[in-house]
């Protein structure tokens, strides 16, 4: 372990910037987002966690897939692939566990995307652990936690004028040379230990019978009942880290034109929405199982994980204040008979 002073972190981002596209949290208006930084002093790490996951570095809400144009004697193809070295700082711990959980997808057995694994692999994440939880975060109960290095390449603990620096891989450690950096003594290591025992997420989330209720109670009238109140406005699913839907449009005019893909989300009608007109999601209550179904039951019985990372995004993003930590208390509450 090693030790960074915080006044030695603009800097290093300016040494780092040259040779990598450098995302770090900025300040836009009330809240934080990811922003690829061009100079150091951009970047913001105190902070809770932004509003918008990082996800989007990786996975963008809209990118070209490719380009081409019809020529005499056949079409010419443009791949967009992004080959470029990126380095992400400040990443909270849930929003590396999310990345593992998009490899599941994006790098499966059955299907390697190219245009996401091309930028994972290119990329480094350097995390900040979390000294104090939000009200909304429940990371604790889905195995992992505000200082868990999972999914990371550097993670670093505030210990007041500087961080400590817990070396996760080779790639972290790159990111370090010519830093020179002193090994963090007792006192230090003390203080990180201290940091993170006083660090607790104010919520458990008891999901202990969750997937045997899910996997009986597709047809159970709770899901009327809990969608009720949803207004499918998606804000939960744009801002979560493990959501991934997307949807693939040609945008052309003459004899040219690009691919391009953009995040979807299932709970516009239109996601489903068949070219006969039948819609197998018709209403807000199909649409709300599905989300939940999603992480809870399907996505195991495919991945055997959960795909929620216990961010706390929809809570705050949704504008009706329907709390996944509640839905998820209310459908392990509903009828159908315990294993
Ligand atoms: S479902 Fe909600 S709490 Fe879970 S990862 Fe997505 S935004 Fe975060
Ligand atoms: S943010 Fe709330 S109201 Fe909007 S779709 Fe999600 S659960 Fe429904």
């Amino acid at each position: 372990m090693l030790l960074l002073n915080k006044d030695q972190i603009t800097s290093w981002l300016n040494k780092l910037i040259p040779a990598y596209q450098v995302f770090a949290p900025v300040k836009e208006g009330d809240y934080f987002c990811f922003q690829q930084i061009r100079s150091g002093e951009q970047a913001v790490l105190n902070y809770t966690n932004s509003r918008i996951p990082p996800k989007e570095i990786l996975f963008p809400r809209s990118e070209k897939l490719f380009c081409y144009r019809c020529e005499t004697g056949g079409v010419q193809l443009t791949e967009q692939v992004d080959e470029s070295k990126k380095v992400v700082v400040g990443v909270r711990p849930c929003d590396a566990k999310s990345f593992l959980l998009l490899d599941k997808v994006f790098n499966g057995d059955q299907y390697v995307d190219p245009y996401y694994l091309t930028r994972r692999n290119n990329t480094v994440l350097v995390g900040l652990g979390c000294n104090q939880p939000a009200a909304t975060c429940f990371c604790t109960s889905l195995s992992g936690g505000p200082f868990s290095a999972e999914g990371l390449d550097l993670l670093f603990v505030d210990i007041g004028d500087q961080y400590l620096v817990e070396v996760v891989t080779e790639r972290g450690k790159e990111l370090l040379s010519g830093m020179e950096l002193p090994v963090a003594g007792q006192e230090a290591q003390e203080a990180a230990r201290a940091v993170k025992e006083s660090a607790v997420c104010s919520t458990l989330v008891d999901l202990g019978g969750l997937k045997y209720r899910l996997d009986v109670n597709f047809d159970d009238p709770i899901w009327a009942l809990l969608a009720e109140k949803c207004l499918g406005c998606a804000a939960c699913t744009y801002t979560c880290p493990t959501c991934h839907c997307f949807d693939i449009v040609d945008e052309a005019a003459g004899k040219e034109g690009c691919r391009i893909r953009n995040w979807d989300a299932c709970m516009f009608p239109l996601f489903t929405l068949h070219g006969s007109g039948h819609n197998p999601r018709p209403t807000g209550k199909e649409r709300f199982r599905q989300r939940i179904m999603h992480k809870f039951k399907y996505f195991v019985d495919n991945y055997g994980t959960i795909a929620c990372v216990g961010c706390g995004r929809c809570i705050l993003s949704c504008p009706v204040n329907l709390d996944i930590r509640q839905v998820i208390e209310q459908i392990s509450q509903a009828g159908g008979d315990q294993q």
